[in-house]
């Protein structure tokens, strides 16, 4: 069997299972997404956009069901403090959350009056706040949504306050994408893919120091760059290790920006979660599957 593990600084050995496996646990996808995992259901649900479908996989016996179909070509998911299903959708160019009762509720669909991108990926701040990327790859074609103009004329990471408005938060990126709290919350990291756009982009996540009102960032700087494709979701842990997809699997990176190691997969990753009543399994969207293996870290909120 190849090997899995690409390790490249020894505090990784610490942060995996050697004999973990890379566990494929369904595979038929076009492009999967947007993993979100429920732990009072003991299930997963995931993206599989061009197909405008959301998958479910059963903890309990591993069967995968369609959970809806069409779902408006949505992308990133989040789960609130709730247990609602935040959701980014391409077609409705809104952010969306599904009630208790099982009913949709736009959330936000504009930015200063202008319709939104097409919101990309969500997180969800413990004062409840919503952040999201809009950048434009739900309207670049009919492929993942419906092509159109774009309104706003540039892509930007937005805040949804309580009463509803969205503000943007940073606007220093190409096509930000993927996005994360530090376990404190004092920094805001987000990935930029705008390399699909423009070559001289490089692929990087960059870090915001959240501001003291919570509601803000101050000026961003490079956190880390991609080696291999593309950085797009990801996720940190308790420690405050980042662990992101790339176009050769997951790369992890330690808060100081050190890339500490990286877990191999065939296929090109475009998002991960932690999940499982521990929170120790990481669950990856790889192009048209979903893998799933242990690591020895807890994933954060
Ligand atoms: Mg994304």
């Amino acid at each position: 069997m190849a090997a899995i593990y690409d390790i490249r600084d020894p505090r990784f050995e610490a942060l995996i299972h050697r004999s973990a496996r890379l566990e494929t646990l369904w595979t038929g996808g076009r492009w999967c997404e947007g993993p979100a995992y429920f732990p009072a259901g003991k299930y997963l649900i995931w993206s599989d956009i061009p197909n405008d479908r959301l998958m479910r996989w059963d903890e309990t016996d591993g069967s995968v069901s369609v959970f809806q179909q069409p779902c408006l070509h949505q992308n990133g998911h989040a789960v609130d403090a709730q247990g609602r299903l935040v959701a980014c959708e391409h077609r409705g160019r809104a952010v969306s959350r599904i009630e208790h009762d099982g009913s949709r509720r736009v959330l936000a669909d504009r930015a200063g009056g202008q319709r939104l991108n097409s919101p990309n990926d969500v997180v969800v701040k413990s004062d409840g706040s919503i952040w999201f990327s809009d950048p434009t790859y739900g309207i670049d074609s009919d492929y993942e949504g419906d092509r159109a103009e774009s309104e706003i004329g540039a892509s930007h990471v937005y805040r949804i306050a309580p009463d509803g408005t969205a503000t943007s938060v940073v606007t220093d990126l190409l096509k930000p994408n993927g996005l994360a709290f530090s376990p404190d919350e004092t920094l805001l990291y987000v990935a930029d893919t705008g390399w699909t756009h423009h070559r001289s982009c490089r692929p990087k996540i960059r870090a915001y120091p959240v501001q003291a009102d919570g509601m803000s960032v101050g000026t961003g700087r490079d956190f880390a760059f991609c080696d291999t494709g593309l950085f797009d979701g990801f996720r940190v842990d308790t420690q405050g290790n980042l662990w992101s997809s790339a176009g050769d699997g997951v790369h992890c990176y330690a808060p100081d920006g050190t890339l500490l190691g990286k877990i191999l997969v065939e296929e090109v990753v475009a998002n991960l979660t932690f999940g499982g009543p521990k929170r120790n399994r990481l669950f990856l969207c790889a192009t048209s599957s979903l893998r799933a293996i242990y690591v020895n870290a807890t994933g954060s909120a």
